[in-house]
């Protein structure tokens, strides 16, 4: 056997071949992450770090969790791919479980590939559904990369192309009601908004501004879309922030951790504007599919039968707690397990800090000043607590 067995194929250094061919490759870390469990990620030496980051806000139940690995597999061994145009128990359970995260009236759902993808479809529908074409945005919001997604997005740099945005991108100031009043005339499909500004800081919206965008949109038949993207699930510490805000959105996208990591999103939409929905108006190919719907149903199985928000909630009150009054720290923004925290000094030295001295990975955010936290709502106490004292330690110079 020993014979012909072929040679064990040496390992590239991922760094040559990726700055060779890969556009980006200059932002990357110095890490290659090879394996994950739970909290933590290992480099290629083995070397351990503790995942504040997640992916990007992605592994909202920690890395290879065992019962989203488990069906993954099974699925991966039994149907790997076929399109929506069949029925799939899998993707009536991941439905109906996503739709229980939100308020009654968004009873509809199509799964799509990514958070962009999302929105490029809740804003072709909210545009159809009334004929009207401008939509309004808020400074600082970012939607994705794609052309109407980045169009809606006005957070420097991602907004460069903004000169090229789809006609009718209306930019309002975050939290002014009275500008969103002027400028919401008839000829408004749609209002875009996160419940918290994510990459330009965690900036968070209150109840009254989310709610007055609501009201504001129903008077002029608008539609309000509600990108959800980061908030769910369960990370803002509810089961979703449409829930905790209690708003009804007319249309709201979610993506990231809903299926832990494998590539999965939605929309979820409104009833009556659901059944404006010509057959194949929405649709992907790969959205839906029997590999992301099987790791889409396992992630809400175990959110939903663990409660896991109110878990995301107890954690992000605890991790407020212990960030009060820690020398270097000015405001701890976002909510439950999706936290923003406002340093007295740039951001980026203590994140390389965190990294290079602690082993802990954390985000930065537009906003030079903000680091951002994005634990997953599995994390253990004691986990939580080695984060926050390796960040009060590096804010310490220790
Ligand atoms: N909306 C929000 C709030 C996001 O944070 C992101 C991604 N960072 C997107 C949309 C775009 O998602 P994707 O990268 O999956 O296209």
């Amino acid at each position: 056997m020993t014979d012909t067995a072929p040679p064990a194929r040496p390992t590239p250094d991922p760094r040559t071949a990726e700055a060779r061919h890969v556009i980006g490759a200059g932002a990357r870390l110095p890490l290659e992450v090879v394996r994950g469990e739970g909290a933590w990620v290992f480099d290629r030496g083995g070397a351990r770090y503790l995942d504040l980051y997640g992916g990007h806000a992605v592994t909202v139940l920690g890395h290879c969790h065992p019962e989203v690995t488990r069906a993954v597999q099974e699925q991966a061994g039994r149907l790997l791919f076929y399109s929506s145009v069949t029925w799939s128990a899998l993707r009536a359970e991941a439905a109906e479980r996503l739709v229980r995260c939100f308020p009654p009236n968004l009873e509809k759902v199509f799964f799509v590939n990514s958070g962009s993808e999302a929105n490029e479809n809740a804003l072709k529908l909210a545009r159809r559904f009334r004929d009207r074409r401008k939509v309004i945005t808020f400074r600082g919001g970012f939607h994705g990369r794609t052309y109407g997604a980045g169009s809606v997005t006005a957070l420097a740099p991602y907004d460069r192309q903004h000169k090229d945005a789809v006609a009718g991108t209306i930019v309002c100031r975050w939290g002014d009601l009275d500008e969103v009043r002027a400028k919401l005339g008839g000829d408004v499909a749609a209002v875009i908004i996160e419940a918290v500004q994510s990459l330009q800081g965690c900036r968070t919206a209150t109840r009254e501004f989310l709610q007055g965008l609501e009201d504001l949109c129903r008077a002029r038949a608008a539609a309000l879309i509600l990108d959800e993207v980061q908030t769910t699930p369960a990370r803002c510490g509810a089961p979703s922030a449409s829930t905790l805000f209690g708003i009804t959105p007319h249309l709201v996208t979610t993506a990231k951790g809903i299926a832990n990591g494998v590539p999965c999103a939605a929309v979820l939409v409104d009833k009556g504007l659901s059944e404006t929905i010509q057959g194949p108006e929405v649709g992907s190919t790969f959205g839906g599919g029997p590999l992301a719907m099987a790791a889409c149903a396992a992630t809400l199985r175990v959110i939903e039968e663990g409660r896991l928000w109110e878990r995301a909630a107890r954690l992000g009150e605890r991790l407020r707690e212990r960030l009060r009054g820690v020398p270097g720290v000015v405001e701890v923004r976002g909510l439950g397990l999706l936290v923003g925290v406002v340093l007295d000094r740039e951001a980026k030295p203590v994140q390389a800090a965190l990294r290079e001295r602690a082993r802990v990975l954390v985000a930065g955010a537009a906003d030079p000043h903000v680091l951002r936290l994005f634990p997953p709502v599995t994390i253990g106490e004691d986990e939580l607590d080695q984060g926050l004292d390796a960040l009060r330690d590096v804010l310490a110079g220790a």
